[in-house]
């Protein structure tokens, strides 16, 4: 820095040592006051260091910035309105998660900061011990080690304090992000904000206090308003023009704290406490022998055990899926046998010609196919919303961190995979908490690969005819690990070559423990199937009555006459016509030209598949199709064998082809919202193509080879 005068002020919890740091570098070169119209001391002092001349302001002790007591007004006061050149956060490194909190309120105001870890000794000698480096990315500022008794650090900090300009670029970064309510109201209230600024900025320019509150960070008066802060109402109601903004603000704490079942300022202390719980399991390891530990500390001490903590993680996912397929299988059936009565229905009921067919195997038949896994879907996103509440899901992530990095993933990215077993849309949108936009295009490049809910006809029909027997269950599961093998492979593959870079480190946020709330799991759980039935509404609706018309016309060959059977015309229908065309394509993997059509059919939307399948091999009675009578499957088995050529070998094979190509349709058009562009989406189908032309190709040429299941 060339400044030679540099303001620096000390802030941190009361006993971190502040006044010590304070009395070490200045020595008796001090001036005490008092901060007008209130009792709190004020401590100004002077140092000169290699040609800089240095004031010192030692600030009153406070746990954090906010409204609380008149330390933290008077704090925040210093801060905003004296703008020192750089705040000096001293902080008790033996008790480093309780300090932070007040470093994350300062990392809000967005001024040049860098930390010191004081008290070292005690730290050290209570055997905790601080990853320094770690700590600095984390919270991006610079941490130095002191210990204000003994002198040691001083000349570190001083020696910070005139080098500090790098420490400017940062101070926007690695702020605490919000739970996803509050993020989102605060993005609603943020260009009514800006707005509101110019005009007081303009208006007011220099002239009453307001002005510096006017000119702090929105998110940090955002927060200040959603947390009910009653200084910075004020100085924003100054301003006549803030009437409709500050009625705006009242209706977001109102929808959050209905949302919340709680004040939002609860949440938003609750939220910086997690991201500090974060930060400290990151970045410091320490004994046990400390007993004041919360229950949250304790019930973390096991989850989060190097050495229990992934066989805890797997063992509650086995569960998961357990009972996703165990409780979702009878609900399954009624859906399944209500959309097959209604199809029937209309049969009876109307005449027979195009409308009929267009709603019963168009419609009904395609949306309905979709709306038979929702009790999977359902069940599946209410175990997650339960895992979410409880705090545990946080934790999924924090335990799975480390072996997602290996992959070139982040522990993040664990969820939105998750979801995606049920469904890639809400999939898509769980991964908006990934901050680092590389890490978040990863993550949506992989999620097609984790088997979603409307792969699972396809397999259950295939493993059904030829698996027979507990051999299924085997069969099922192989392919679920194959995609959750892909998804790690191709991840390793697009952070070496296509997303090259680092993965930074990044704050997982640990929340407190605790029971949900039935409504809140309620909320969370419908969001995601809104955003599945959404699909299944729109977008699979038309994808279904696309296929429909591929299937259906020509009605009629080049004469004008009828076809002789289905079977014919279907063959001569324009979805046909394509399946025989690029049939050669699909030669090498074992599959006839109606497998390829079933493949075709199932670009759009996966669950087609089977449907088609069932009107290719025609198998009348579409029920017995998705039935459990064995002997059903049988015909099938029998016809596609004598027919295509099916063995136990091109069943697999189809089985994988299905899990691995091109996600649907659906998730393409929410990928390309999501990404801004066609760029992602087009090569999410390219790779995922390629991947499943290439690995099927192995696994046919594989099987033939070594003779397994033909
Ligand atoms: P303040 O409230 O932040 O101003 O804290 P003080 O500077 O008054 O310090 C509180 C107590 O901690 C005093 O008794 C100091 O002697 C002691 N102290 C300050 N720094 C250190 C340190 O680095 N190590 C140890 N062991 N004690 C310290
Ligand atoms: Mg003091």
């Amino acid at each position: 820095m060339n400044r030679k005068n540099i303001v620096i002020a000390l802030a941190g919890n009361p006993n971190s040592g502040k006044t010590t740091i304070f009395n070490a570098i200045t020595g008796a070169r001090q001036h005490v006051g008092n901060y007008p119209g209130v009792t709190v001391e004020r401590k100004e002092g002077r140092v000169k260091y290699k040609g800089h001349d240095i004031t010192v302001i030692d600030l009153p002790g406070t746990y954090g910035l906010s409204d609380y007591s008149p330390d933290e007004v008077v704090a925040r006061r210093v801060i905003i309105e004296e703008k020192p050149d750089i705040l000096v956060n001293v902080v008790d490194a033996s008790n480093l998660e309780r300090n932070l909190y007040l470093t994350m309120q300062i990392k809000e105001l967005e001024v040049p900061v860098i930390m010191v870890l004081n008290m070292a000794d005690v730290a050290e000698k209570n055997k905790v011990k601080i990853n320094y480096e770690m700590l600095s990315q984390l919270l991006g500022l610079p941490v130095i080690r002191a210990v204000g008794s003994k002198n040691e650090g001083i000349d570190e900090i001083l020696e910070a304090v005139i080098n500090c300009d790098s420490v400017r670029s940062s101070i926007r970064e690695r702020q605490v992000r919000y739970r996803p309510e509050i993020e989102k109201e605060m993005s609603r209230l943020e260009e009514q904000l800006q707005s509101l600024k110019h005009l007081g900025l303009e208006t007011a320019a220099g002239v009453d206090e307001g002005v510096s509150f006017l000119s702090t960070p929105s998110r940090w008066l955002l927060t200040g308003l959603l947390g009910n802060d009653k200084l910075v109402s004020k100085q924003i109601a100054v301003y006549k023009e803030s009437q409709s903004f500050m009625s705006e603000v009242e209706q977001s704490r109102m929808r959050l704290n209905n949302l919340l079942g709680d004040d939002p300022e609860m949440a938003l202390v609750e939220d910086r406490y997690a991201f500090t719980r974060g930060i400290c399991r990151e970045a410091c390891q320490r004994s046990t022998l400390d007993d004041k530990l919360t229950l949250t500390e304790k019930i973390d001490n096991v989850m989060l055990n190097r050495v229990l903590g992934i066989p805890i993680f797997l063992g509650l996912m086995w569960l998961l899926f357990q009972l996703t397929f165990t409780l979702g299988s009878p609900p399954m059936d009624w859906i399944d046998a209500g959309v097959s009565t209604l199809g029937d229905w209309l049969n009876a009921n109307m005449a027979d010609g195009m409308l009929r067919s267009l709603l019963v195997d168009g419609i009904v038949g395609g949306v309905g196919g979709i709306i038979v896994f929702l009790p999977n879907i359902l069940l599946l996103f209410l175990g997650i919303a339960f895992l979410e509440g409880t705090g545990y899901m946080a934790r999924a992530a924090f335990v799975m961190d480390q072996v997602m990095h290996k992959a070139g993933l982040h522990g993040k990215s664990f969820v939105p995979m998750l979801i995606g077993f049920g469904c890639g849309v809400p999939a898509l949108m769980a991964s908006r908490t990934l901050e680092n936009p590389r890490d978040r295009l990863v993550t949506m490049l992989v999620t097609p690969l984790m088997s979603c809910g409307a792969r699972l006809p396809v397999y259950s029909i295939l493993t059904a005819a030829f698996f027979p027997g507990q051999m299924g269950g085997n069969i099922l599961f192989s392919i679920y690990l194959l995609g959750i093998f892909m998804a790690i492979v191709m991840a390793r593959i697009f952070r070496t070559w296509v997303l090259p870079g680092d993965t930074e480190p990044f704050v997982m946020e640990l929340p407190t423990y605790q029971l949900p709330t039935i409504r809140n799991i309620l909320i969370h759980m419908w969001e995601r199937t809104w955003l599945y039935l959404k699909k299944a509404g729109t977008i699979l609706l038309a994808i279904s009555i696309l296929m429909w018309g591929l299937f259906t016309f020509p009605t009629a060959d080049s004469r004008g006459g009828k076809w002789e059977n289905s079977t014919v015309q279907l063959e001569n229908s324009y979805a046909g016509q394509l399946g025989r065309a690029i049939a050669p394509v699909f030669q090498p993997l074992g599959f006839d030209w109606k497998t390829s059509v079933a493949l075709v059919a199932g670009l759009g939307a996966k669950e087609v598949v089977v449907s088609t399948l069932g009107t290719l091999y025609s198998i009348e009675d579409e029920e017995a199709l998705a039935g459990e009578e064995g002997e059903s499957f049988g015909g099938f088995a029998e016809r596609a064998r004598e027919q295509s050529g099916y063995t136990p070998l091109v069943a697999y094979v189809l089985m994988i082809f299905t899990l691995l190509y091109v996600p649907c349709m659906a998730f393409i058009a929410v990928m390309k919202r999501e990404t801004n562009g066609w760029k992602w989406p087009l090569f999410t189908i390219a790779y995922t193509l390629i991947l499943a032309w290439v690995v099927s190709f192995l696994a046919y040429r594989g099987g033939l080879l070594l003779g397994i299941g033909i």
